[in-house]
């Protein structure tokens, strides 16, 4: 098959579809890769490193987009990409299309094989390319919250590991999925006193032999987050409910009852945030305070570490593109029902229920025979 590599043209995006190690990979089960032009130098990959594993570099995104057979991406294609797609071509990207329409009236126009990755599943009820990007966000949580700690940033000047005969600062994070349990594998490295609150008891468990009782695993009452909250110096706000809105579980009351200087960290801000008082902001500009609390709500995380998040995308990915390249889109969406969960649009029909449903369109099951 021929896979194309365009580089990303959305604002401050620095990623890319494939590395150079991922490419040769391709090229090993006898494939062609065509790679637009300067596609990695954001972080570091240069048309050489490309060249090297065998792949054509190529001047611009049109003429990756015509040659190609799947377009493998990051982002959501932008309009002057949705225009460049054709019928039967495969698109293997970030979608979102469930708050966009426009977008979905163009890929359902395009009538290419449209595969998101953040609605493939795996065996284990997850969603196996979005938990990447949750443990990239969830480790960088604290670093943010420690810079968000300092005097400098509005914070109450402590240092989370503290230092021999001065208390460590308190974490406290509330959700203790992959987002919260990386949150919290940073913080007790660094030495801080770290809590995690969730509601699901097995996760608790879970958390607690990780860490060996490192971490205090706590029930997600009313009562004890408050508890916890009003006590924190950093809280970690990594809380999901599917397909709904993040809980407003910190209020604008418990806000003005927290220490002043102390810090939130609101990694579920892309699901609208779990504090009353979120706001989403960005890498230009990532905090602001209200009540003397240093609020960090960025929704693209990830973005300020785009070659990390790059390598740890890609080896999620990887294996479906081979599958897709291999056995071509039919049979691999056949063999497969959790790449299938991924057909978001094919050619020309919404194939995910909750698109549909969302912007009022028919859903309609593929016909791969
Ligand atoms: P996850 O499903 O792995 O974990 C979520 C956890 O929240 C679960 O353990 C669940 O039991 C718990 N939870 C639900 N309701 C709760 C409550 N009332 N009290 C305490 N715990 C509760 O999800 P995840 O992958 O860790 O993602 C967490 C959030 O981070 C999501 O909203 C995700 O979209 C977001 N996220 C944001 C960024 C970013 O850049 N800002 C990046 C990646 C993920």
């Amino acid at each position: 098959m021929i896979i194309g590599i365009p580089k990303e043209i959305k604002n401050h995006e620095y990623r890319v579809g494939m590395t150079p190690a991922s490419v040769r990979e391709l090229i090993g089960h006898g494939h062609s890769v065509y790679v637009e032009h300067n596609a990695g130098i954001g972080i570091g990959f240069t048309d050489e490193d490309y060249t090297d594993t065998g792949a054509v570099v190529l001047a611009t995104a049109a003429e990756v987009f015509a040659k190609a057979e799947m377009i493998v991406k990051v982002k959501e294609p932008q309009a002057v990409e949705r225009a460049m797609l054709r019928e039967g071509q495969i698109l293997f990207t970030y979608l979102h299309l469930a708050p966009d329409l426009p977008q979905t009236e163009d890929l359902i126009k395009s009538k290419a094989v449209c595969i998101a990755y953040e609605t493939v599943t795996d065996n284990k009820g997850g969603l196996p390319l979005l938990a990447p990007m949750s443990e990239v966000a969830g480790r960088m949580s604290i670093q943010a919250g420690a810079r968000a700690l300092e005097k400098s940033c509005g914070g109450r000047g402590v240092l989370l590991g503290g230092v021999p005969g001065v208390a460590p600062a308190k974490v406290v994070v509330i959700g203790g999925g992959m987002v919260g349990t990386n949150a919290a594998q940073m913080a007790v490295g660094l030495g801080a006193d770290v809590s995690v609150l969730d509601r699901n008891v097995d996760v608790l468990r879970r958390i607690n032999a990780q860490f060996n009782g490192a971490v205090k695993a706590i029930y997600s009452t009313a009562a004890a987050l408050e508890q916890e909250v009003l006590a924190a110096d950093l809280v970690i706000g990594g809380v999901l409910v599917p397909g709904a809105a993040a809980p407003k579980l910190i209020t604008a009351e418990h806000i003005k009852r927290m220490k002043p200087g102390s810090a939130i960290v609101d990694v579920a801000i892309d699901q609208g945030g779990c504090v009353e008082t979120s706001r989403a902001t960005t890498h230009a500009d990532p905090t602001y305070i209200v009540d003397e609390v240093v609020h960090y709500c960025v929704a693209n995380m990830p973005g300020a570490v785009p070659r990390t998040s790059t390598f740890a995308l890609n080896n999620a990915t990887l294996p479906f593109i081979i599958r897709l390249a291999n056995k071509g889109y039919k049979l691999a969406l056949t063999e497969d029902k959790h790449l299938l969960a991924g057909l978001n649009v094919y050619h020309g029909k919404v194939t995910n229920q909750s698109v549909a449903e969302a912007l009022g369109f028919a859903y309609v099951a593929p016909e791969l025979a």
